[in-house]
């Protein structure tokens, strides 16, 4: 196997592009393609200063790796979910990564921002852990932004991600997430403009980049992860990518060229805009308080 740019020896195939590359070809892959989704989809420019959620995961930080060096303005918030063991080595594995990158790093605990454990919080959302969790996040995540002066907030999120999660939603016709997903998501009143630079590459890529670039990667496991409904969709889409190459590519451009218009307020004939939370002003599709709101109003109630 030859790398398709010089001719040395490959050692990473891209099927779905009909090419290979050497380690140092593989590199300047995967930043053409980061280039090319900050471009197409108008994530951001250099002007702009840029939120990085930095969970520990391998995505998170191979972005923050690419973006620093690309010499974007970044700046970090990691958020401790206080899940014992594994989200301390969370924490320490990011502390170790921002100090190289001299990226600034800002670390909250789950508790100090809700003002309980994430075991109360799920006690009262009645739900369970994986779509807490993400709520929550992208509560503080929105709000820490808007405290520290961010224009964006940047997350890992890849292709594997992106159409793992659209399938969940397909599966379940949940509509109100099948319009508002993609690789930005604008800003507006209250709400910071969100963008994923990642969605362009797998997660065999993110990860082979990780290596290259000896990033750390976390060892365990989230332990409420167990038994997610997206490692079986992810599952599901790796069989169908090695059946017919480029399946989760096109699955991933199609919605966002042909789908998802059909699925906004806007494509349905009306501009239907999202409520307000009466309490703290977050977008929310809830016809009362926030989804945080509604937790905190909860537990003051014991
Ligand atoms: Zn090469
Ligand atoms: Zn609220």
């Amino acid at each position: 196997m030859k790398c398709t740019v010089c001719g040395g020896p490959a050692t990473i195939k891209i099927p779905r592009h009909t090419s290979a590359f050497c380690p140092f070809h593989f590199q300047e892959y995967v930043l053409s393609q980061v280039t090319y989704a900050i471009e197409r989809y108008h994530l951001f420019g250099h002007d702009k200063s840029i939120m990085l959620a930095l969970s520990g995961g391998k995505d998170s930080m191979v972005l923050g790796e690419i973006l620093t060096r690309m010499r974007y303005d970044v700046q970090a918030v990691h958020i401790n979910n206080g899940f014992g063991e594994y989200s301390q080595s969370s924490e320490d594995l990011v502390r170790d990564f921002a100090q190289r990158y001299s990226i600034p790093l800002r670390v909250y605990s789950f508790q100090e921002l809700l003002g309980f454990d994430f075991a109360h919080a799920l006690r009262y959302a009645k739900r369970s852990a994986c779509p807490v969790c993400s709520a929550v996040r992208r509560y503080f995540l929105n709000r820490l932004a808007l405290d520290h002066e961010c224009d964006v907030i940047v997350t890992g999120h890849n292709l594997d991600d992106e159409t793992s999660a659209f399938l969940g939603n397909m599966l379940r016709w949940h509509m109100d997430d099948l319009g508002s997903k993609g690789p930005l998501m604008p800003e507006e009143k209250g709400m910071v403009r969100r963008a994923k630079p990642l969605v362009r590459l797998t997660d065999p890529e993110v990860h082979m980049y990780a290596d290259l670039n000896d990033i750390p990667l976390m060892n365990g496991v989230c332990p409420h992860a167990r038994g997610a409904a997206g490692i079986a969709y992810k599952r599901l889409l790796d069989a169908l990518e090695r059946e017919m190459t480029g399946t989760k590519a096109h699955f991933y451009s199609g919605y966002l060229k042909r789908a998802k218009a059909r699925f906004t307020p806007a494509g349905a004939g009306e501009r239907i805009e999202a409520g307000r939370c009466p309490c703290c002003g977050y977008r929310t599709l809830r016809k009362d308080l926030c989804f945080v709101c509604m937790l905190k109003e909860r537990a003051s109630h014991g």
